[in-house]
């Protein structure tokens, strides 16, 4: 890859080595786990941790799942052209900065951008050619147990991002790699596929999903 990050404002070029992935999904769909599971298993491939304004939940930590910040220190960046993309999602901002980026990637690592589809859709009109992957629950009942299961959202909270999950899945067609999360092996074997096929320059074959689709979407 050879595009740059961080050439808007006379800043100086960081130019991008390696491959980019982004990986979208509705809430709770599983890519948080299948992420972390990808990762503990390739010490090449690292998330770049993104920034957000809503408050962390039991266990995360700053810097490592995300950098919390208030609503104007994220508005102060995002003026400042900080991000390489930001969404307000769930009526929270989060963004990827360019820095977190640039960090993730050093020593020649490929990175990995765990971001919803506003964010996939601005880093495609980027020169950065990511490769990006939705992930799709098997059926609308198991993306809502999950959601629950987790149990680290209010009811609330759960019931707003099931109600966006429909929203999220209709954008599926603009993403290169559909993997379902049905069985968790399996799911982090076609995303391991993915990952090994590009850095190889092929594309992995394109799997039917298009029966599971008309049944998430109905
Ligand atoms: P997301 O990051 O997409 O919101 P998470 O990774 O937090 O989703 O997963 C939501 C919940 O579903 C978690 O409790 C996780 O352990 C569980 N989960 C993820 N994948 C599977 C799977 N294949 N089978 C069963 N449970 C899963
Ligand atoms: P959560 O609050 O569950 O951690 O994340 C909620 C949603 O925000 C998920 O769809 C997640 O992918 C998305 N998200 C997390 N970080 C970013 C980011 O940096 N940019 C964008 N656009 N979305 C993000």
């Amino acid at each position: 890859m050879t595009a740059t990050l961080g050439a808007e404002r006379g800043e100086r070029d960081q130019p991008v080595t390696g491959c980019l992935f982004v990986i979208a999904a509705p809430s709770g769909a599983g890519k948080t786990t299948l992420i972390r599971a990808l990762v503990a298993s390739d010490p090449t491939l690292q998330v770049a941790v993104s920034h957000t304004t809503r408050s962390p939940r039991t266990g995360e930590c700053e810097g490592v799942h995300y950098y919390f910040v208030d609503a104007s220190t994220f508005a102060a960046m995002r003026e400042r052209g900080e991000f390489l993309e930001s969404a307000t999602v769930f009526g929270h901002c989060y963004g990827t900065s360019k820095q977190a980026v640039s960090e993730a990637m050093r020593h020649g690592n490929d990175v990995i951008l765990e971001i919803d589809w506003q964010g996939a859709a601005q880093v495609r009109a980027s020169s950065l050619g990511a490769v990006s992957i939705f992930l799709l629950p098997p059926c609308r009942e198991t993306l809502a147990e999950r959601l629950r299961g987790r149990g680290q959202d209010t009811a609330e909270e759960i019931a707003k991002r099931a109600a966006q999950a429909l929203d999220d899945i209709s954008h599926h067609a603009e993403f290169d790699h559909l993997v379902v999360n049905d069985t968790f092996n399996a799911a982090l074997t076609a995303l391991r596929d993915v990952v090994t096929a590009t850095r190889r320059g092929e594309k992995p074959a394109l799997r039917d999903h298009s029966a599971l689709l008309r049944k998430l979407l109905s």
